[in-house]
């Protein structure tokens, strides 16, 4: 949902192959080996696109995802950093969900609470639209940095304003001079292919402060691959961790994990680090999960195959029974679970509660994103729900419009 690839066009730079071996680009040991294919997905799934021509002819790359044995990291293998396009007409805030917004303000009111950060100072790499670091300083901090190339002014409504600096730019070692007391990022480190080398260049740029606590927050692929949610694979992200990796990857940089959680519906890690100045400390819950992960990772092939063939059944017989079925939520999620099925006219539309997205198309497939309150009128007989955690707002909308239809999630 971040940007954050800019990030990395600095580090530019896949998976390094040599001799036919794929080295881990997480613990530069280790190698890479493929459980997971998906031919031509569209290269970017938060751009929407202004036209369906525009969305059925957008550039489209293969997913390749590879394994680390070692450090339990996942990684698209084929990863192109070069393909991806980086502006303000990023459309990746979820800050228009009110079940979002209430996480995220939950978030940053714990963090400054457990972390002592009230009247400090918090620098967020790769902070979008700036929601989060508002919330961060409406919460007690005293100063909020953020830095991101997707930044947009204008759009951030928040009393905390005059505590708010924001650079529209990406994060590399030229910003060592931003001191801060948290380093923040959030959804930023799955965009970065070359995870060791951007965990390498923070803590360079951290330096001797050995008081910073960096708090960061990403997609848990434990659940994806346990749940076969291949809607949660897509283009933008090349790196997958679980609570294990990630820890492995703190410590390899030498931060010591003291929070290791998960978060919304458990679909996000929450790690909290500090500086070790050298010193080793015990393992905390959540780390030793190599040899489940491992196992997971045998058993997704299988698990995927199987659930593909009935969304791709279940939906066919809705269309062979005349049926109208939309999709719920025109992010990511969706543009994954649409192009990965290759589903066309089984479904109508799609309908997002941002309006920024409403008569944009989804990049692959081409579908339209519309309001919701479309559903009035089009009525129709089947809601796939992209998001779970969303399911009583969704279904309590639907009721206000007198509605009942079936709702799948996801
Ligand atoms: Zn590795």
């Amino acid at each position: 949902m971040t940007h954050s690839t800019d990030t990395i066009s600095a580090l530019k730079s896949g998976p390094k192959t040599e001799k036919g071996v794929t080295y881990c680009p997480n613990c530069e040991s280790g190698t890479l080996e493929a459980f997971y294919e998906v031919k031509s997905i569209p290269v970017h799934s938060v751009l929407l696109m202004p036209s369906r021509d525009h969305a059925l002819g957008y550039p489209q790359r293969d997913l390749k995802l590879g394994f680390c044995s070692s450090c339990g990291f996942i990684s698209n293998m084929v990863f192109d950093p070069t393909v991806h396009e980086y502006s303000t007409s990023c459309e990746e805030s979820q800050g228009f969900s009110p079940t979002f917004t209430a996480f995220a303000r939950s978030l940053a009111e714990r963090w400054v609470e457990e972390y002592d950060l009230k009247g400090k100072t918090a620098l967020e790499i790769g902070c979008g639209k700036g929601e989060f670091l508002a919330m961060m300083v409406e919460s007690g901090m005293a100063k909020g940095i953020g830095i991101d190339p997707a930044y947009i002014p204008e759009r951030l409504d928040t009393p905390a304003a005059d505590k708010l600096e924001f650079i529209q730019d990406l994060y590399d070692e030229r910003y060592t001079e931003l001191k801060a007391d948290a380093v923040c990022c959030r959804h930023t480190l799955e965009h970065i292919s070359p995870t060791s080398a951007f965990m390498r260049m923070v803590s360079q740029n951290i330096g001797e402060q050995t008081e910073t606590v960096l708090l960061f927050e990403l997609p848990d692929v434990y659940r994806v691959l346990k749940e076969a949610a291949f809607w949660d694979i897509y283009y933008e992200h090349c790196s997958y961790f679980t609570t294990g990796s990630l820890a492995r990857l703190f410590r390899r940089h030498g931060f010591r994990p003291v929070e290791l959680d998960l978060e919304y519906d458990k679909q996000y890690i929450t790690i909290a680090g500090y500086p070790d100045g050298g010193q080793p400390s015990p393992l905390i819950e959540g780390e030793d999960d190599l040899a489940t992960v491992t196992a997971e990772v045998k058993r997704f092939k299988e698990k995927f195959q199987k659930l593909r063939s009935d969304w791709i059944s279940k939906v066919d017989a809705f269309k062979a029974e005349g049926k109208r079925t939309v999709v719920w939520g025109g992010g990511s999620k969706a543009v994954s679970f649409l192009t990965t099925l290759g589903l066309k006219d089984q479904i109508d539309f799609v309908v997002d509660i941002n309006p920024h997205k409403h008569g944009k198309f989804i990049p692959g497939t081409g579908h339209e994103v519309r309001d919701p309150e479309t559903l009035r009128v089009e009525k129709p007989d089947c809601v796939i729900l992209m998001n779970p955690v969303y399911e009583k707002e969704v279904s309590e909308q639907l009721a206000g419009m007198g509605l009942s239809p079936v709702i799948l999630p996801v």
